[in-house]
């Protein structure tokens, strides 16, 4: 087995799904023509956009473009130049199917509408689609490595459930879940794959619900054998469904089938020295010596960490190191909590199982479950207990 080491930490990588805001009110579902409105590119810095029409055809400021133009940010202005020309325009609307491409960025396929607005010098595009087009895109990139098509049905329907319980994630900056793994990650349209379309149409409209209301759908890669109770993962409201399940039988997990399943990764006591000083866990003139586990949560995951410096032990919940970790080294440095920790002369090497913080949903246990025949009612039911897929209006 391949293990990672960490000699070094490198800047900040993508903030982790679902943790930084608050639980989302629930509200009403939607219809099922409802259409979203997705902040694209949020993560990139970009003040200029190359557009080329997909199949289809798009229209730029409500003429046809029939070639390749650029969008840019000029002052507090866009400017479209190429194929179509304009002057200086407070917002640019595209309407149709378009290819969006640029400096650091990659090509993506979009459909629906976009509206391109300059924000401190830099490009906003919000892309505004219907739910199901929009669900497409997201089971096709959750899904890519999977192959069960109850699985992708599974991963339809926490998508959508999740979508609709997180629309008010942005609603003070004008739309409602951004593009990266901070709501959902949405890749776009260029590659739906069939399966992904298949599933979001076999389970259109069909949500999680849990007393009649929809569910906090959290999903993840691999669990590594058990799911994570939620509230030792995030400071949110119980909520019976989101209790630590066994995925499959002890010696042979549904999500063993996944790539990773296990992993290790050992950190030399410099680098463990660097993380927890830059993550405050340590002052600047102490030195990490070594690492313990001191509690663990229901599921078997370490709740609490201790590391070891020459003169105390400094207290750090695994969740924060995990974050802090995967904020510094990456995220399949450290991919799970799900770990045992065995120390070396200069290094502890930590001996894990799973993928993501074990929330909810195990993709690769869904996949698991549907290579062997059951449905993804039954693979929803069994990550989510107590809860019933129906269609919500
Ligand atoms: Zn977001
Ligand atoms: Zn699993």
């Amino acid at each position: 087995m391949k293990v990672f080491l960490i000699l070094l930490f490198s800047a900040a990588s993508l903030p982790q799904a679902g943790t930084a805001q608050a639980e989302a009110s629930l509200r009403p579902a939607v219809p099922e023509t409802r259409r979203i409105a997705v902040r694209i590119y949020s993560l990139n810095k970009t003040s200029s956009v190359t557009l080329n029409p997909g199949e289809g055809g798009v229209s730029a400021g409500g003429r046809p473009l029939l070639g390749q133009a650029r969008a840019y940010v000029s002052g507090s202005s866009i400017v479209l130049d190429g194929a179509l020309k304009t002057g200086p325009l407070k917002s640019l609307r595209l309407r149709g199917t378009v290819w969006i491409s640029g400096p650091g960025l990659n090509r993506k396929l979009y459909s629906g509408e976009l509206v391109i607005t300059p924000e401190k010098k830099q490009l906003k595009i919000i892309n505004t689609v219907p739910m199901e087009t929009y669900l497409a895109g997201v089971v096709t990139g959750e899904a890519s490595d999977l192959s069960s098509i109850e699985a992708y049905k599974a991963q339809a329907v926490a998508a959508r459930t999740y979508t609709v319980t997180h629309l008010k994630n942005h609603s003070g900056e004008g739309y409602n879940l951004c593009d990266s793994t901070h709501c959902q990650f949405y890749p776009g349209l260029g590659n739906i794959s069939a399966k992904a379309s298949a599933a979001s149409a076999a389970t259109s409209g069909e949500m999680l619900l849990y007393r009649g209301q929809p569910a906090l759908t959290y999903y993840h890669s691999v669990c590594g054998g058990r799911t994570a109770e939620m509230t030792y993962v995030w400071p949110y409201d119980y909520k019976p469904y989101l209790i630590s399940v066994r995925d499959g039988p002890a010696a042979r997990p549904y999500c063993s089938i996944a790539p990773g399943f296990k992993w290790k990764t050992k950190i030399y006591f410099t680098g463990l020295t660097r993380l927890a000083r830059g993550a405050g866990w340590l002052a600047s003139d102490e030195v990490a010596v070594g690492m313990r586990i001191s509690a663990w949560g229901a599921s078997g995951r370490a709740a609490e960490l201790e590391i070891f410096t020459q003169r105390r032990r400094a207290k750090v919940s695994a969740t924060d190191f995990y974050h802090g970790i995967g904020r510094r080294a990456g995220w399949q440095a450290v991919r799970s909590s799900f770990f045992k920790v065995l120390t070396g002369r200069d290094y502890v090497l930590l001996d894990g199982v799973g993928n993501g913080h074990g929330v909810g949903l195990c993709q690769w246990g869904a996949e698991g479950m549907g290579r062997i025949g059951y449905t993804y009612r039954e693979i929803l039911r069994h990550f989510y207990p107590g809860t019933k897929v129906a269609v919500h209006d």
